[in-house]
């Protein structure tokens, strides 16, 4: 299978709020950036219950949802621009915060918004953009947090919804025999030893009631089914992280990350679609796309 020559081959991401395509993704969008791919982001929550002016933490009576999600709209269009992300999607919905359960997330907030428009516009987007590869998040949504696993859900049905239509028209224009394909799916994850030597770094510098990843959402080395070496665009991704600078969390990671070795810089995925069925671990997602 190759890309039709006359169009450039596009990655979508499908996040949940500003800075985790920094934190989660920023080198493998810087990577296909850089070689000309067209690199869409979709980021679904506008983090209104972000970190607020002064570190103001959401819930607190100071904390302000709409100014937070004003500034963080900012910090994420200078990440895009670090990024070289072509296309920027910016859909809004109230962020949900990371309530200490579920009963607790506040009304008409994205993680509890009726599915069906969600996941019209994410079909629609798939057909406007025409992915040769989507990614997002794992069915746990890598954190639980309730917006990762909501972005996880909808992204999920909108491309069974694309999968079932025999996927997208690769055709330019009207001219030319029919010509469809599916994208390929992949989820994000983050191997156990990648995730432990991250903890040590993040104990060794961070304070002691900062944020540590837990073991949980490390996932066994051999699920990785494809690991992307992101150390030509290292500089890119901690710029932008750092582009989100009145994130406390987006802070710390920039931290650790500063202090990392060569072998922390890849970005580990797992393939959804199609199905992996075992084999040599890809290096690129475009692999078996891009002849
Ligand atoms: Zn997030």
């Amino acid at each position: 299978m190759t890309t039709a020559q006359n169009r450039r081959p596009t990655l979508m991401i499908v996040h949940a709020h500003p800075d985790d395509e920094a934190s989660q993704t920023g080198g493998t969008l810087a990577r296909y950036s850089a070689a000309g791919f067209r690199t869409v982001l979709v980021t679904c929550t506008d983090g209104g219950q972000g970190d607020g002016t002064g570190g103001v933490k959401p819930g607190h009576p100071a904390h302000r949802p709409a100014q937070t999600a004003a500034r963080r709209a900012k910090e994420l269009a200078r990440s895009a621009v670090a990024l070289g992300i072509t296309d920027l999607i910016q859909l809004g919905h109230p962020d949900s915060g990371m309530p200490a359960s579920a009963d607790e997330i506040v009304p008409a907030t994205f993680s509890n918004l009726d599915a069906e428009p969600l996941v019209r516009r994410l079909e629609a987007l798939m057909h406007e953009y025409r992915p040769d590869v989507i990614v997002t998040y794992p069915p746990n949504g890598l954190s639980h947090h309730p917006d990762h696993i909501r972005a996880h859900e909808l992204t999920v049905t909108a491309f069974d919804r694309v999968r079932r239509a025999g996927g997208i028209d690769r055709r330019h224009g009207t001219a030319g025999p029919p010509s469809r394909s599916v994208p390929k799916l992949y989820y994000i994850a983050v191997s156990l030893s990648r995730l432990k030597t991250l903890r040590a770094l993040a104990e060794g510098v961070l304070e002691p009631d900062a944020w540590i990843p837990p073991l949980e959402i490390g996932v066994d080395d051999d699920t990785v089914t494809t690991a992307v070496d992101i150390s030509d665009h290292w500089a890119e991704k901690l710029r932008a992280l750092s582009a989100h600078a009145s994130q406390a969390d987006a802070a710390a990671l920039l931290r650790v990350l500063s202090l990392s070795g060569a072998e922390e810089r890849t970005e580990e995925y797992v393939r959804a679609e199609p199905p992996w069925t075992g084999g040599e671990r890809e290096d690129d997602l475009f692999a078996g796309i891009i002849a």
